[in-house]
């Protein structure tokens, strides 16, 4: 919501006005000087946004206040033309509204186009939330990282590298914006206070890493040559892209990192195909690349990677990761239900990748149970799994 400052204006009023963190109004306003506001100038109050109301018989701002459970000045900001002592019936006036309800629903069909609609509403209410295009897909879809919070602490969740799990999308989401929703609320999560965590912590995203891939499994063949041609046949002709778990070129994304890459090159498929295939050398694809820069410019402290199926955490890889990382997979389990594994005959992941070159904790956490793409069904289940991870990766 946009207000405009008015004579004797400052951010810790608007705080209080609204209830809503000073430092989160500081943060949705970056280029402001917080100590000096001026007049006219534009102020986005993150969470919150306008709805319009008619004046009927009897009303006052008072009543109307009251009524809503708002300060009479916040009414006035939001209707800097309006003479609260003139109304008249009918008269159209602004009313702040507190969002309290979630933008994303997530126990959906979660597309590219979803994601990037959920990604934009949630941008215009929380505007502290940061995004950024990391990298384009081969089909030049947009790679993008959403980071929420201020602190040294850098944690990163990635979801959806293989094309038919994609649910680990939505999950994603789901928990930024139950994040999002707890900080302008003061409420907690799972008994976590996330203002302090806000203050403490940076949490990186990429809840889609592989767009082309996730939209050849929900939406079927791209019209685009030669892609079209290109899956069809290496899906033996079939139109059912169920079991796709590579990008658009047929390449397993998750098998394209430099930790072991030569191993599974020789023993994997040694031509493009929905899945397995590790590429012709490491890090070929422009989504690989884009998740393994973004690695190296953020210094991460630990990295999880979100996949389906198994209801398995995998936190080793050839004895590289640290002690604390067998600690910190012990709450994932804790808090999911879920089986701690340390190593599986498995390379040139991007977890293996992580916990080889920083030797610091890195998981591949496989969500849910059953046949890939899981069901929708499965949703509330894995998101529930999906919020305890990412907080006890975020206060661990
Ligand atoms: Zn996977």
């Amino acid at each position: 919501m946009e207000i405009s400052v008015r004579q004797g204006d400052s951010i810790w009023h608007y705080s209080q006005l609204f209830d809503i963190p000073a430092n989160l109004i500081i943060d949705s306003n970056q280029s402001i000087n917080p100590n000096q506001l001026s007049i006219g100038q534009t102020i986005v109050i993150p969470g919150f946004v306008t709805t319009t109301y008619k004046i009927q018989s009897g009303d006052t701002f008072w009543s109307i206040a009251q009524k809503r459970n708002l300060a009479i000045d916040a009414l006035k900001l939001v209707n800097p033309t309006v003479n609260p002592t003139m109304l008249s019936i009918g008269q159209t006036i602004n009313l702040p509204v507190r969002v309290t309800w979630r933008v994303v629903n997530g126990k959906e069909k979660y597309d590219y186009t979803k994601f990037q609609e959920d990604v934009r509403e949630l941008l215009k209410i929380y505007p502290f939330l940061l995004a950024e295009t990391i990298g384009t897909s081969v089909m030049g879809k947009n790679i993008t990282e959403l980071r929420v919070g201020k602190g040294s602490k850098r944690v990163h969740v990635n979801g959806s590298f293989h094309a038919n799990e994609w649910i680990t999308t939505p999950a994603i989401m789901s928990f930024l914006n139950d994040y999002l929703l707890s900080i302008t609320n003061q409420g907690t999560l799972n008994s976590v206070n996330l203002e302090s965590l806000y203050q403490t912590t940076m949490l990186s995203l990429v809840p889609m890493v592989n767009p082309d891939g996730v939209n050849l499994v929900l939406n079927g063949l791209p019209e685009q040559e030669p892609y079209r041609s290109e899956v069809l046949a290496w899906n033996n002709g079939s139109r059912d892209f169920s079991k796709w778990k590579a990008n658009i070129r047929g390449v397993d994304l998750n098998n394209q990192f430099p930790a072991g890459w030569e191993i599974e090159k020789a023993r994997k498929p040694n031509t493009p195909g929905p899945r397995d295939f590790p590429g012709t050398y490491p890090l070929s694809e422009p989504e690989a690349q884009a998740m393994a820069n973004l690695t190296r410019t953020r210094d991460f402290k630990r990295v999880n990677a979100f996949h389906t199926q198994g209801q398995v955490i995998y936190y080793g890889f050839n004895d590289q990761e640290p002690p604390i990382a067998e600690v910190i997979a012990n709450e994932y389990a804790n808090v999911t239900g879920y089986q701690p594994v340390k190593t599986v005959d498995s390379y040139a992941g991007y977890k293996d990748w992580f916990i080889q070159e920083w030797r610091r904790p890195g998981y591949t956490v496989e969500f849910g149970r059953g046949l890939n793409p899981l069901p929708l069904s499965q949703f509330n289940e894995i998101a529930r799994a999906a919020r305890g991870i990412i907080l006890a990766s975020l206060y661990m």
